[in-house]
């Protein structure tokens, strides 16, 4: 089902030309109530909303980072210099995991709220998700922007069953008593529930779950892993991405799973950026880069050219869906990129070509940089998990050419027994930074 489909069926031209005017406004906004994109702004000689012009000169205006923007708070303004409504008018606040520290603070008014929302629906509506489904989460939302997914539940009237993670027994029981239709969880616990299953002799394709909505980590929509997952569930995987700063689950993908299609139209607009250069590039079919966000209608903290650090691929034309916005993959974040002599490697990247191996290899990786900070010299040490039934002998070599082959990049495979590596409810962990020596300072992100 389309939610909006006046808005998610019309051409990218069509929301370009709607989106003008929402921006000019946006920016007569930022001008009056955020100090600091009034001082940033002025920095750059754009003191005016005359002289920031429409969306067509976007290009223009400088980026904002998320170092800039944690750089600006202080105890005096814990959440910074960006709020740009009054506290009063604030119905959220959510934070941060806060790796590094401090946490960041998210706040939204009600109108902020209901759009995030509004996004949120589109993109479960888009994975097949209808009134009366019943969907268990898995998510310990708590403080995170991933509360909202909650609120989307409501406003789309699926049966929500809320089971968090940390609890597969209780999971599984409430699956097989409740019947659950849906289960929304990340790759990595769809994964670890499969390996669960398996080790109890649990035929989880004669349950009654024909959807996982997974989120929260790339992963989802690389073609192994989904095959994985699809296959052991007996189920039709979907995924959804959102970034905290800007909107939770703001791009989803429909079931015709050729990747995630952009929910936010007319409250966000979303650029492509070369992300060494930031040279603005056109989203167009095959097209890989950085996402780039801009607020159209927020109230609270409204962002301008928010660098996402996250690379995506794009897919445009036709989708048998109905919707008409470009279509992506996440491939992954900056702060995970790893640079071997030269080359940019998503430990991602590794473990999608490590997962062709199966069932040889387990699909769980660990890479483990010998260099504090991005910069290594080959060969890169990966920990590869075997299979959980054999040990194919000259497996290591395998990976080790074919990761050669795609990537150019040089590694040592070092095969380690299956269930040697952490299992995570959460997020997996792809690299392990215990054998780089100082430890880096850097932390990547949640
Ligand atoms: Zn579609």
């Amino acid at each position: 089902m389309i939610l909006d489909p006046e808005t998610e069926a019309r051409t990218w031209e069509e929301q370009r030309a709607a989106d003008d005017p929402l921006y000019r406004r946006q920016i007569g906004y930022l001008l009056a109530h955020s100090r600091f994109y009034r001082e940033k702004l002025a920095a750059t000689g754009l003191a005016t909303a005359d002289a920031i012009g429409g969306l067509d000169a976007i290009e223009a205006l400088p980026f904002t980072e998320k170092d800039e923007l944690r750089a600006a708070r202080s105890e005096a303004e814990p959440i910074g210099p960006h709020l740009a409504a009054d506290i009063r008018d604030v119905v959220r606040i959510f934070s941060t995991s806060g790796t590094t520290g401090t946490p960041s603070y998210i706040p939204l008014t009600a109108a902020d709220l209901a759009q995030w929302i509004r996004i949120s629906s589109r993109s479960y509506a888009a994975s097949g998700l209808a009134a009366g489904t019943r969907l268990i989460s898995t998510y310990n939302a708590g403080p995170f922007v991933a509360g909202v997914g909650l609120d989307a539940f409501a406003a789309l009237r699926l049966c929500h069953i809320p089971i968090g993670s940390g609890n597969t027994e209780r999971l599984m029981t409430a699956l097989r008593q409740l019947k659950a239709e849906a289960l929304a969880l990340t790759p990595s616990y769809a994964l670890h529930l499969a390996e669960w299953a398996l080790e109890r002799g649990v035929d989880l394709r004669a349950t009654s779950v024909a959807r996982l909505a997974v989120a929260g980590e790339p992963g989802g929509g690389e073609a192994a892993l989904r095959t994985q997952l699809q296959e052991a569930w007996g189920a039709k995987v979907t995924e959804a991405m959102g970034i905290g700063d800007v909107a939770a689950t703001l791009w989803g993908e429909c079931e015709a799973q050729g990747g995630m299609h952009f929910s936010g139209r007319g409250f966000v607009h979303a650029e492509l950026v070369d992300p060494d250069t930031g040279d603005a590039i056109a989203m167009e079919d095959g097209a890989e880069g950085e996402l780039v966000y801009t607020h159209l209608k927020r109230e609270a903290a409204p962002l301008l050219r928010f660098r996402s650090r996250d690379h995506v691929r794009v897919s445009a034309g036709a989708c048998a869906c109905g919707r008409t916005s470009p279509r992506i993959r996440c491939i992954g974040r900056t702060d995970d990129m790893l640079i071997v002599r030269g080359v940019n490697v998503f430990p991602s990247a590794i473990r999608e070509i490590v997962a062709t191996f199966a069932p040889a290899a387990g699909g769980h990786i660990s890479v483990r940089p010998r260099n504090p900070g991005p910069r290594q010299d080959p060969p890169l040490r990966v920990l590869v998990e075997r299979g959980a039934e054999n040990a194919e002998a000259g497996l290591a070599e395998a990976i080790r050419t074919r990761i050669r082959e795609a990537l150019m990049v040089t590694t040592e495979i070092v095969p380690v027994p299956f269930g040697a590596l952490p299992r995570s409810d959460y997020k997996s962990k792809l690299v392990d930074w215990s054998e780089a020596a100082p430890k880096p300072s850097r932390t990547s992100a949640p």
